[in-house]
């Protein structure tokens, strides 16, 4: 067969969780929680399923997810979205990514990106027949470069796809910056897909810019989060979309034919537990604490910390270590780490489409203090 994405191997994130389960190593690549959600929010899917929430939900999502998706943003961040025409509940928000780029990008079109980003942007926008561009986020602090993004945009370019807080930098967009984006875009049609599936996780303070609490933007943007990350059940594999009515009108055409709708049971579950905006509100302060005791204890070994604004992911530049070590390209940095040291981590090259080496790699630490601890023994004994 003739490939439709030939560049396309299997994805870094399996590579390095199979590789440290074979190694036994600690496990800080892909990034998932190596603890249990809520015992409040698994209770209420056992209640689900005994009260026979079991048969397909609606084709958008169930009425009482979409109003509490509705009502959260709302109270964050000021838009009123209708829960009837311009919310969607999705199988996550990889399956909310590519079914907007489907629906709204056509064959020809072209889409920016800003890179580092994350792996599933460039073969949503190749299945759509478009084309991606990719501008690079600015060397050294990894923040978006107005001048090189205003550079890129041609009569083609028929959408941006930007991820704040961004994975897998850490970085979290300003105020400034968000309002750089709607000034750029004011005289065009470009439409925004915004990734925010670590919309609570943001440290020292500092706010998470929705589109939605831009109302300019909002009126060309869909909005993507994922309740995996928000609520530590990233294998529930469910999260949400919301847009203006029309646009939302051509994303549930094709999200109707590529999942139909998502599981019934989960979605009552976190309808109910959403009531509480408590666990959302505290993600913040959770992972600052675990974000700080890590950086703590690598302070201690050879590698530069980048900083680490929102996210659970903190990146790393290993260019100080010893000169065998210093010198290896970031895949087989990896790798060593993983088999020699018992620690997996990610190569930043796999969030460039050219793979390029800059000595970086990314941690994660959605971890139990006593992993964090253990992987901080191992790096410290080696680095
Ligand atoms: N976007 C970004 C930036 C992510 O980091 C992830 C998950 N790692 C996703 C999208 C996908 O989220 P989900 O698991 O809900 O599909
Ligand atoms: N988004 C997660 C990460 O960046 C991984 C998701 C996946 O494995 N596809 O690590």
């Amino acid at each position: 067969v003739t490939s439709r994405l030939p560049q396309v191997g299997t994805t870094i994130f399996t590579v390095m969780s199979a590789l440290a389960t074979q190694c036994g190593a600690v496990n800080l690549g892909q990034g998932f929680p190596d603890f249990d959600g809520d015992p409040r929010l698994m209770q209420a899917v056992k209640d689900a399923l005994d009260a026979g929430h079991n048969q397909y939900p609606p084709m958008t999502g169930i009425p009482a997810l979409r109003e509490a998706i509705a009502a959260k943003v709302e109270a964050l961040y000021g838009h009123r979205y209708d829960p009837a025409t311009e919310v969607t509940v999705t199988a996550g928000a990889t399956q909310a990514i590519i079914t907007a780029v489907l629906a709204l990008v056509h064959p020809g079109d072209e889409v920016i990106v800003l890179d580092p980003c994350y792996d599933s942007y460039e073969p949503s926008i190749v299945l759509a027949g478009a084309t991606p561009v990719h501008v690079p986020l600015t060397a050294g602090t990894f923040r978006p470069d107005f001048a090189a993004i205003t550079a890129a945009i041609t009569p083609k370019t028929r959408a941006i796809l930007v991820n704040t807080p961004h994975n897998p930098t850490g970085t979290v967009w300003t105020a400034a910056e968000q309002q750089q984006l709607a000034d750029l875009l004011r005289p065009t049609e470009i439409l925004l897909l915004s990734d925010e599936v670590y919309e609570h996780m943001v440290y020292d303070g500092a706010a998470h810019l929705s589109v939605a609490s831009h109302p300019e933007l909002a009126a060309r943007s869909v909005l993507i989060s994922s309740f995996g990350k928000t609520y530590h059940v990233t294998g529930w594999k469910v999260g949400f979309v919301a847009a203006p009515a029309p646009l939302m009108a051509e994303f549930r055409k094709v999200h109707q034919f590529n999942v139909f709708t998502v599981n019934t049971p989960m979605q009552h579950a976190l309808a109910a537990y959403m009531a509480d905006p408590a666990p959302y509100l505290e993600l913040g302060a959770f992972y600052q604490r675990k974000r700080d005791l890590f950086r703590a204890g690598l302070a201690g070994t050879g590698l530069r910390l980048l900083p680490c604004e929102g996210t659970y992911f903190q990146s790393v530049d290993y260019s100080g270590l010893a000169p065998e070590i210093a010198s290896l390209g970031e895949a087989a940095f990896c790798e060593w780490l993983t088999r020699e040291v018992g620690v997996a981590a990610i190569p930043l090259s796999a969030f460039y489409p050219d793979g390029r080496d800059q000595q970086i790699a990314r941690l994660c630490f959605a971890k139990r203090d006593e992993t964090l601890q253990m992987a901080l023994e191992r790096l410290r004994a080696r680095l």
